[in-house]
This record gives C-alpha cells, structure tokens and sequence, in this order.
C-alpha cells in the first residue's frame, strides 16, 4: 500500500484542525526554508505557499507522520502529526514539512528508487517500502532537495 505511511489525501471535507496557536511560528520557519531553497534553484512557491495552511493535529492512524489535504475550493491544508512533531529533531520536521510541500505545491508522488548505496534518492520516499533506506542528514540533503525541486 503505496500511501500508508506519509499519506497524500484527497479530501474533499473540511477537516478540524484545533488550536494550533503557538505552532504556528514554528512550522513557518520550516515552509519559509522549502522556499529559501527553491530560490537556491530559481524557483519561487511564493502564491501556492500563501495558499497553504499547516497545522499540528493529532492524527490517529498509527504510522502517518503528514498529510497533504486537498480542498476544492478551500486551501490545500498540510497537516503533521502532533506527537510525532513534539519528539522530532531539526532534520526529521524539515523532512516532513518538506515531503508534505511536495506533494501540496510541486505535485509529486511517492518515489521510492534506491541510489547506488541503497539510499533514498527522493524526500519523496512513502516512509514504508523497502525498496530504499531513508538517510536525510546534512550528508545527503543537498542531493535529495536538488532532485525535489529537479
Ligand atoms: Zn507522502
């Protein structure tokens, strides 16, 4: 099941997010630097990100860490797993802020592919095959933000 873990939803209700309140300054910081490295590679989100809304919400299916929720006419909402953002460090939020943008504003999908050492080549990676290992560290985060925003 290709999106059990960081699953991209279509919905189409509205969902209730909660008081997010001093999340929110937090979870910026993470959208502002999708966007300071899109600039890195000439790119601009600017529009889509002001259409986006991110909030902290309790998500109860075991497993999934983000959801980008498409809205009809509603903004796209991204929604992250509250528990899971209390215990995450710096590169673990980022990855997901990051996976979540992907698929809310650039559109992608699940990618899975394996480079030669057996790392995930994409952000994208659904956080369940065994088709690669996710390493996202100061490493590799270069290469795999070069190939999000390729
Ligand atoms: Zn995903």
């Amino acid at each position: 099941m290709k999106f059990k873990y960081l699953a991209f939803l279509m919905l189409f209700v509205a969902l209730s997010c909660g008081n997010d309140g001093f999340d929110s300054t937090e979870l910026d910081q993470y959208v502002d630097r999708f966007e300071a490295e899109a600039n890195e590679r000439g790119q601009t989100y600017i529009n889509e990100i002001a259409n986006i809304e991110i909030h902290l919400v309790e998500i109860i299916t075991p497993g999934i860490l983000g959801q980008c929720v498409r809205g009809l006419s509603d903004p796209n909402q991204i929604h992250i797993d509250r528990a899971y953002w209390l215990e995450a460090d710096d590169l673990q939020k980022e990855f997901v802020v990051f996976h979540e943008l992907g698929h809310c504003i650039l559109n992608k999908d699940h990618e899975n592919t394996a480079g030669a050492n057996g790392n995930c080549i994409s952000i994208m990676y659904d956080g369940n095959s065994n088709e690669c290992l996710l390493s996202y560290n100061l490493d590799t985060k270069e290469a795999m933000l070069d190939e999000l925003f390729q």
